[in-house]
């Protein structure tokens, strides 16, 4: 491959975050400070895939370049300069500045991350490193898989060098997913789950070497944090390939580690398989339930482990800490799993007050593993329909009526919604009539 990657970054990127990388470059060059773009984005720019997040490392004075490009080109800019980290964030003052042919600002946060270049050691496996600044080349060597520890340097003549010290672009080639040493797995063992995940993102292999150390690293997934290995569970599951991935992780035996009650068979695979993108899963739910970051991911947890009893939740939870929400919502999907068939023939009324209970994530993902038309059918009208029907009388209409508020306001209520949902009244005044003689 031609050290020369000028094209591939004019090719790869749109004009407005070219624009705004060349006047990175101008910058860094002005103060002699060599600037790269590094891992994801090159990797992904390789490939000729679409790429979002622009890690920049610098060898040099963040501060000074962080104060620069804020002078020069305004917006916002946060710098800990302790970490050798700044992040830019752009603002409209910063396009007037930059005299940039867009129409409007756009409408999402645009920011760069960048960071000094930094080496790492490992006090303890498993455990955060400690770090020191360092060049570029250490910072590469300090990278989990060749294919993410390229360069593209940025700055004045240099702009477009490839710096790939370890056979990245090689291995990107071959579709070759590699540590970049030995003791890599031992040093951070969510490299292993990283490693599963770029695997089955690309359609790469795990080169072998890398493959034989993992056993080593097993015994160390114990170490984990409990919030370091659900992030690797949660990149995982937000993936449209995640039910291969998790099948990959089984098969090679880095889900007991985490958790012995931690399975994946084939009754998970394809509840988890059917789902397929999120982007079906629009299309197939016509309820507008809130679809924040993360319901692709909540949606695969749920999918995955509903199977599980409470008991072994439980213990699971103590190892993973889930929130407190997600952890709701997978009691619901496993009591309803485990009580599924009690929902053939149920009156639309008695759903109703079941479900109700539940988190609606819960409820959706048991809908969509449903198997019989007829409880599918339930937990469809259930989200479409049912759970929006309300009687038209209120608490005050009860109170104009002479009722002394208290828990009878409660079960007229609901004995009035459960009336329309089963259909034994229709209208307001059927309502009415079923109220006085309620009173
Ligand atoms: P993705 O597309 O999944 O975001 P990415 O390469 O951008 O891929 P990030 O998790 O955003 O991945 O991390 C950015 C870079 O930081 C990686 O390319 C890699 O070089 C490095 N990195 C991330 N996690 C680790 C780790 N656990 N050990 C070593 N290097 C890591
Ligand atoms: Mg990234």
């Amino acid at each position: 491959m031609e050290s020369d990657h000028s094209a591939l970054l004019e090719n790869s990127l749109d004009g407005l975050h070219l624009e705004l990388l060349h006047l990175f470059a101008h910058q860094a060059a002005a103060l002699q400070t060599p600037l790269y773009l590094v891992g994801g984005v090159v990797r992904d720019m390789i490939l000729g895939r679409a790429v979002n997040d622009f890690d920049l490392v610098i060898e040099g004075d963040i501060t000074a370049f962080a104060e620069s490009i804020l002078k020069k080109y305004g917006g916002k800019i946060l710098v800990h300069s302790h970490f050798g980290t700044a992040k830019w964030i752009l603002n409209e003052s910063t396009f007037k500045r930059l005299d940039f042919p867009i129409s409007r600002f756009p409408d999402f946060e645009l920011s760069f991350d960048l960071v000094s270049a930094r080496s790492e050691t490992y006090a303890k496996p498993g455990a955060l490193p400690d770090v020191e600044r360092s060049n570029i080349d250490d910072d590469l060597r300090r990278r989990d898989f060749t294919i993410n520890a390229m360069a593209l340097r940025l700055d004045g003549n240099h702009y477009g060098e490839l710096i790939d010290p370890l056979g990245g672009a090689a291995d990107l080639d071959n579709g070759i997913v590699r540590v970049i040493h030995p003791k890599s797995f031992i040093d951070d063992p969510t490299r292993i789950y990283r490693a599963v995940r770029y695997e089955g993102r690309y359609g790469f292999q795990i080169a072998d070497e890398t493959l034989a150390l993992i056993s080593d690293a097993r015994p160390i997934i114990k170490e984990l944090s409990a919030e370091r290995i659900r992030h690797e569970l949660d990149l995982i599951l937000a993936e449209p390939n995640a039910a291969f991935m998790l099948a990959r992780l089984a098969e090679l035996d880095l889900l007991k580690p985490i958790h012995p009650v931690l399975f994946y068979d084939e009754a998970a695979h394809s509840r988890l398989a059917n789902i397929g993108s999120f982007r079906a899963l629009r299309r197939i739910s016509p309820w507008n339930l809130d679809r924040g970051e993360g319901t692709k991911r909540v949606l695969g947890w749920l999918l995955w482990l509903m199977s599980l009893s409470h008991n072994d939740i439980g213990s699971l939870n103590l190892r993973l800490q889930f929130s407190s929400d997600f952890l709701a919502s997978l009691f619901a999907a496993s009591t309803m799993f485990s009580t599924l068939s009690s929902f053939v023939d149920i009156k639309p009324s008695q759903c109703v007050e079941r479900l109700g209970l539940y988190p609606l994530n819960a409820v959706e993902a048991v809908y969509f593993i449903a198997l019989d038309e007829k409880i599918k059918n339930v937990f469809f009208k259930y989200l479409s329909e049912w759970r929006h029907v309300k009687p038209h009388v209120t608490g005050d209409d009860l109170k104009e009526r002479g009722l002394e508020p208290g828990p009878r306001y409660g079960e007229i209520l609901r004995r009035l919604r459960a009336a329309w949902l089963d259909g034994e009244i229709k209208s307001k005044e059927q309502e009415s009539t079923l109220l006085d003689e309620l009173l």
